[in-house]
């Protein structure tokens, strides 16, 4: 009998996260304050993040453990299934290996709780009793309430205003969770109300939203910020997931040649990749192949320029060197809605720029079609955003069928697709189109780069 799901133990679950940074051949450029045009101090960034948090964001150590309380609350879902796809490669008619780690089997349906958890465990900690964060399609939002109501806090998410009128689902999760969810602009903060005084009907953005959460974090003394993607801090939260993912590769008697994984702000994709880029940089791995793939609506790593940018939308938060498309650009609105990020973390930016990982980007209609195909081979239906790793993995898959090689391929899969179903539906009808890649609006945006004193 073919194995085809590989499961770990509880006992078996990594009990440390992976910390790269030590690792790196060339040290991270550093982060700047954006008056001062200076590296940040932990103290700049403690009103709105809890000290152990801003300790993880720049640790010099490899590893750092997960405290038993995070442990238990991960235990309820993880360790999560690598599968190997038999039916996928058949319907291919491919001799490649292909592999997923599905970390759709959460309680919100994705890979974002590995962070949101965590997040939440510290804040209480330091005595925090409030959270406020921003969200786009809800994805993050969901994952936050989780996290917030496991450790008894509260949370407020201001939530784009056309998402929390067109997709009501994700924010009914965050109520059952017991968040408070608002339409942003709100009238509940300054930045809020000043775009509802001059239009009413504001549809909002995500800029505004993240204005609108730091704002909150910054007035309110028991609250503060939260963020699921992006930073130091996220990715090594999500390192669990690699760390499990070699554990079951190893079960399965395979390394991997190829992984794929899709890129937003790059969380899920580096918690897959850094504990195998260690192999890389280290071990004998040198022909490993690691693959972001992106949206063409939203290219940030190949189209983007490498540069030092906000975080957010609205210019609030500190320098980041990364690859963007300019913090003030607006994605078309695809429906991979996880993957309309201006810019790409760092260490994912650091990576590409090293020449580390590869980057591929991707039209949304056939995206669409490999989601189809996988979900009418394994099941599983992807998220769209998931989707677009599965693109590439089949296409490597097909390219081994051409050559007649057999490759390992590991794909991640960050999520189901239980909440998108409006968007499948547009594809099943053919109502879904392709977004060409927006360059007068990225050039226009990349105009607005910020000044970075020499
Ligand atoms: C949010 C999300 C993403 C994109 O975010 P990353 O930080 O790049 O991982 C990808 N997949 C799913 C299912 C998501 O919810």
């Amino acid at each position: 009998m073919e194995r085809t799901k590989f499961v770990l133990d509880q006992k078996q679950m990594p009990t440390r996260w992976y910390n790269i940074l030590p690792d790196l051949p060339q040290p991270l450029p550093p982060v700047l304050h954006p008056g001062t045009g200076k590296p940040v101090t932990p103290d700049d960034l403690k009103r709105l993040f809890p000290m152990a948090l801003i300790m993880q964001e720049f640790s010099p150590e490899s590893y750092i453990e997960i405290p038993e309380e995070i442990q238990a609350i991960y235990r309820m879902w993880r360790p999560t299934p690598l599968n190997r796809a038999y039916r996928l490669e058949k319907a291919l008619g491919t001799p490649a290996r292909i592999f997923y780690k599905y970390e759709g089997v959460s309680p919100a349906g994705s890979h974002k709780p590995n962070t949101a958890v965590a997040q939440a465990y510290y804040n209480k900690k330091e005595g925090v009793k409030r959270l406020a964060t921003e969200t786009g399609a809800g994805q993050w939002g969901s994952a936050l309430a989780m996290g917030c109501m496991m450790f008894g806090l509260e949370l407020k998410v201001y939530m784009v205003k056309v998402s929390y009128n067109q997709k009501p689902y994700r924010r009914i999760m965050m109520e059952t969770w017991g968040a408070k969810c608002v339409p942003s602009p709100s009238m509940d903060t300054q930045s809020g109300r000043a775009v509802l005084a001059k239009d009413p009907d504001s549809a909002g953005s995500l800029g505004l939203a993240i204005s609108e959460a730091v704002e909150d974090a910054v007035t309110h003394d028991d609250t503060h910020y939260s963020l699921g993607s992006v930073l130091n801090h996220v990715l090594l939260h999500q390192t669990i997931v690699g760390q499990e993912a070699m554990k079951q590769m190893e079960m399965a008697g395979h390394y991997p040649d190829i992984i794929v994984g899709c890129v937003g702000g790059g969380s899920n994709f580096a918690g897959v990749y850094l504990p195998f880029l260690r192999d890389k940089i280290k071990g004998g791995k040198k022909n490993l192949r690691i693959i972001a793939v992106e949206a063409q609506a939203c290219p940030h790593l190949t189209k983007g320029v490498y540069a030092y940018d906000f975080g957010d939308m609205a210019g609030l938060t500190p320098l980041l060197q990364m690859y963007t498309l300019g913090h003030t650009f607006v994605p078309p609105p695809v429906h991979a809605g996880g993957l309309r990020y201006h810019g790409m973390a760092p260490i994912v930016s650091h990576c590409y720029k090293l020449g580390l990982i590869e980057a591929k980007a991707e039209f949304q209609v056939p995206v669409f079609e490999a989601g189809v195909k996988f979900a009418r081979a394994e099941g599983i239906i992807p998220a769209p955003e998931s989707a677009h790793a599965i693109k590439v993995g089949i296409d490597e898959a097909l390219a081994c069928k051409e050559s007649g090689q057999t490759k390992n391929i590991l794909i991640a899969l960050s999520g189901h697709g239980h909440f998108d179903m409006s968007a499948y539906n547009e594809y099943l009808t053919g109502k879904l189109a392709d977004y060409a890649y927006p360059e007068e609006k990225v050039k226009e945006a990349q105009a607005s780069l910020p000044k970075v004193p020499a």
